[in-house]
């Protein structure tokens, strides 16, 4: 097991990397987890299919059930999705977001055009709105699919007993 995992821990890196001989292998990369990680599973194309509310591990089947509910397990795959702990870190993703972007677009827009206060309300508040029920949901699906690829809580090979009751 620990053999297989370390001869394909080096299909990780692409083989232009590769110099003198020696596979790169950067710190802190995947290497230390896949040395115990059953499979593969890459982290971006997970993050991809997770912000597309899609499983992340195949891809096809829908993580959510309703606006945010995960599922308990893929509909398509079967995989686990329950071990999920993405707890309030969407929300917080979200806040830092929309906070970043529209804050100062409030100031550009008011010191550039000077509008209407009611106008500069409305545009703001429907904006921030759709901007959050846009992200909320992705940036949860990403969070479960960066859980799920890095192996965390019981998405390892060594789940976690269930903390919940
Ligand atoms: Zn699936």
């Amino acid at each position: 097991m620990r053999h297989a995992a370390a001869t394909t821990g080096g299909l990780l890196f692409k083989p232009g990397l590769r110099s003198h001989g020696a596979p790169r292998i950067k710190k802190g990369s995947t290497m230390s987890r896949d040395a115990t990680a059953p499979e593969e599973r890459e982290t971006w194309p997970a993050l991809r299919r997770g912000w597309r509310r899609r499983c992340p591990s195949c891809g096809s089947g829908p993580l959510l059930r309703g606006y945010l509910k995960v599922r308990d397990t893929c509909p398509a795959c079967r995989e686990e999705l329950h071990h999920h702990r993405a707890d309030d870190g969407p929300a917080y993703l979200t806040i830092l977001i929309v906070g970043h972007l529209m804050a100062p677009l409030l100031l550009f827009v008011f010191e550039t055009w000077r509008p209407e206060p009611l106008t500069l309300f409305t545009i703001f508040a429907v904006g921030c709105v759709g901007l959050t029920l846009y992200l909320l949901p992705r940036l949860k699906g990403a969070i479960v699919a960066f859980q799920w690829a890095r192996g965390m809580h019981g998405f390892g090979s060594h789940p976690e007993p269930d903390p919940r009751p």
